[in-house]
């Protein structure tokens, strides 16, 4: 018999243990497995290197809890340890910097544990003692035992082993009996082992007998030893990766497609990654792409390691060559990382292009779900951008969709403006902006769809990525003004007329929004009263909506302007009743109006000539008196016409139509409107 102290230069490896890998027990599983299905892939090695002439026999590795006995057993066929490998691997450690290695990623357990080779001491996280009873696969070599109770001290013994292989017994400590509960084991082999390369059994299958569950005689295998990411594309259908998916999400909707990835070189990476479909919320991402090493399951937060619009696929990455034992801030500037994220980047864009080249048609049909990931890549991506602007789709307000250079021939001719910009007129919803919509297709214009989740953010990167263009949407100005392809026309109306109209049609309505009253010299074949939204500030707005900063914009109103075209002949039949009810009243106030201005006008002259010290303070308040007589008959004025605005039935429908035409008419004033419509009639 052989005692001695375990090679840990620390004073005691235990407490660090425990302390500091806390949050992770339940990883000791993993980790007695993985050494498991090493020791069988050694040996299967070694075997068909021709150096084990014995037979490999069943190779399963199998799990058993003992509740009674308060023990968790792994069992292996595979190496096992001579009594001086026992010695050397599991006592002498190379563990000298492990205090402060601990100390400073004492966050990364998880990952620390496999990189020391400290995945075997791991199950004194939830051991009081742990025993290791092994026999070399080499001929005459003899059982051993080791045990260790918590403490540095082991001892090694001999031991009885028929046969080639390990047992690790843990002995669970009282804070670990959650790992005594079958279930609880269960779901860690799900987690973990689900693809591991070498059989995991776990209990035995059940069947019903004589009216209840009872053990058959067949090993319950937890694990598919193949899974179809290690297999050769070429050996898969689309089916397998369809079953595959539902191994990896068994709730998961059937996704669009995917990518099988084989690397070899300059770095190791396997994996198939899904493309989900995406309708909206991108946050809503359950499916998370899983990351193995080798087969065994790391993690499923992949953050850091792949861009981030990449997150939003589904599948499992296989690679050594992700160093998983640093923090994830390091991991983004680590170089085989960010080798590995382009390659997959290249590899999705890739696929798509080819998948658009193809066959354009059921591309097309998939573009809705895939829009969501593909933009999200586009804007966050340049190196995505270069190559998705190739195939990324816009679609129309028809349903029709165009690359982006397809869409430019289509609208060069007939949406340049003349400042030369080429403007893409769009909608962000077809039923509210219907009118808009109609108005600017009878002109010839196509007209996008952009009512997804990103779109306000699409169009803003779009415009910095397209020369001499910009984004209108269909809405934001009447349909002369969208494209201005010539001056604007000049309006007859002198400014006093325009102010006029301008109180005329300052109906205030009760809903929140704000207008302004423009006056726009427009075709009388246009209507007589538009409401538009000035492209800058609704998308002031939407972006401070979408978190981008800017709240003040954010707590303003919507604002709009409600603009009235003078020309039409409604418009002009108001202002012929307008003279007719209230032509006396106006003409006074105007002659009054026009007197006070020439006065004003010719006192401000008088005091030009003076030095400021001349001018004494009677003629100082002479004139501040006349300027508030101007203000009294102008505001006069005013209120008489919004008065008369107010009260007129046409003015009001109008002004409700148009509303109506922008979904804005709602409620009472939606009632109001139907009355007034049918005395009208
Ligand atoms: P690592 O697996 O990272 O090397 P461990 O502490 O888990 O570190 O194991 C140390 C060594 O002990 C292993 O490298 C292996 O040589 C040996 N070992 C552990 N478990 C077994 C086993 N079940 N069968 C054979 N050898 C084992």
């Amino acid at each position: 018999m052989q005692t001695g102290k375990i090679g840990v230069t620390t004073e005691n490896i235990f407490p660090i243990i425990k302390k500091f890998l806390y949050s992770d027990h339940e990883i000791f599983l993993r980790e007695l497995i993985s050494n498991a299905v090493d020791a069988t892939q050694k040996l299967r090695a070694i075997a068909s290197a021709g150096d084990f002439r014995g037979e490999l026999g069943d190779l399963t590795i199998r799990v058993s809890v003992e509740k009674k006995k308060k023990t968790i057993k792994v069992s292996d066929t595979g190496i096992g340890m001579t009594r001086e490998e026992l010695d050397k691997y599991l006592n002498q450690i190379a563990f000298s910097s492990a205090n402060d290695f601990l100390d400073k990623y004492k966050d990364q357990a998880n990952s620390i544990i496999g990189h020391f080779g400290l995945g075997f001491y791991s199950s004194f996280m939830v051991s009081d003692s742990v025993e290791v009873i092994t026999r070399s696969y080499q001929e005459d070599a003899a059982a051993v035992k080791w045990t260790c109770s918590g403490s540095p001290e082991f001892t090694i013994d001999d031991a009885e082993r028929s046969s080639r292989g390990t047992d690790v017994i843990l002995h669970i400590d009282k804070d670990s009996k959650e790992f005594l509960e079958e279930s609880r084991i269960e779901q860690l082999l799900k987690k973990y082992c689900k693809f591991l390369p070498v059989e995991i059994a776990f209990g035995k299958e059940q069947e019903w007998k004589d009216g209840k569950y009872v053990d058959t005689g067949k090993d319950k295998i937890m694990n598919n030893t193949k899974p179809a990411w290690t297999l050769k594309p070429s050996d898969l259908k689309d089916e397998d990766y369809s079953k595959f998916y539902r191994e990896l999400y068994p709730a998961g909707e059937e996704p669009l497609f995917n990518i099988h990835l084989n690397v070899d070189y300059p770095f190791k990476l396997t994996g198939i990654l899904y493309f989900p479909r995406i309708k909206s919320n991108i946050e809503i991402q359950k499916n998370k792409i899983q990351l193995y090493c080798n087969q065994v399951f790391v993690t499923d937060s992949v953050e850091g390691i792949v861009p981030e619009f990449l997150t939003l696929l589904h599948g499992v990455l296989d690679s050594p060559d992700i160093p998983l034992n640093v923090s994830r801030s390091y991991l983004q500037s680590d170089s085989n990382v960010k080798k590995i994220s382009m390659h997959i980047t290249k590899k999705v864009a890739d696929r798509l292009n080819e998948l658009f080249r193809s066959n354009r048609e059921e591309f097309e049909k998939k573009w809705d779900s895939l829009k969501l990931f593909i933009d999200y890549g586009m804007i966050t991506e340049e190196k995505f951008y270069e190559k998705a602007s190739k195939f990324a789709l816009l679609k129309t307000t028809d349903d029709k969709y165009f690359t982006f250079e397809e869409y430019e021939k289509l609208i060069k001719e007939n949406q340049t403006d003349r400042h030369k910009n080429l403007v893409y007129l769009y909608s962000t919803s077809k039923v509210d902006q219907y009118a808009y919509i109609e108005k600017a297709r009878a002109r010839g214009y196509d007209v996008l769809n952009l009512d997804g989740q990103l779109d306000v953010h699409l169009i803003n990167f779009l415009e910095s990525k397209f020369k001499d263009s910009r984004f209108v949407r269909v809405d934001s100005d009447v349909i002369d003004n969208l494209i201005q392809k010539e001056e604007p026309k000049d309006s007859k109306l002198t400014a006093e007329e325009k102010n006029d109209l301008r109180s005329i049609f300052n109906v205030r309505t009760k809903s929140k929004e704000i207008y302004n009253v423009v006056i726009e010299a427009l075709d009388e074949k246009e209507a007589p009263v538009v409401i538009t939204q000035s492209e800058f500030m609704r998308r002031m707005k939407d972006m401070s909506a979408l978190g981008g900063g800017m709240n003040f914009y954010g707590d303003l109103p919507d604002s709009y302007n409600l603009v009235v075209n003078p020309g039409h002949p409604l418009v002009v039949k108001i202002s012929e009743e307008l003279r007719k009810d209230n032509g006396e009243q106006l003409e006074q106030n105007a002659a009054a109006m026009k007197k006070l201005k020439e006065e004003v006008e010719f006192m401000e002259k008088e005091h030009g000539r003076k030095k400021p010290e001349e001018i004494s303070q009677v003629e100082k308040d002479d004139l501040e008196k006349l300027r508030k007589e101007l203000g009294d008959v102008e505001a006069k004025r005013k209120e008489m016409l919004e008065t008369w605005g107010s009260g007129n039935k046409m003015v009001r429908q109008l002004v409700d139509i148009a509303l109506l035409a922008n979904s804005m008419l709602k409620g009472e004033e939606l009632a109001a409107f139907v009355k007034r419509s049918v005395e009208l009639l």
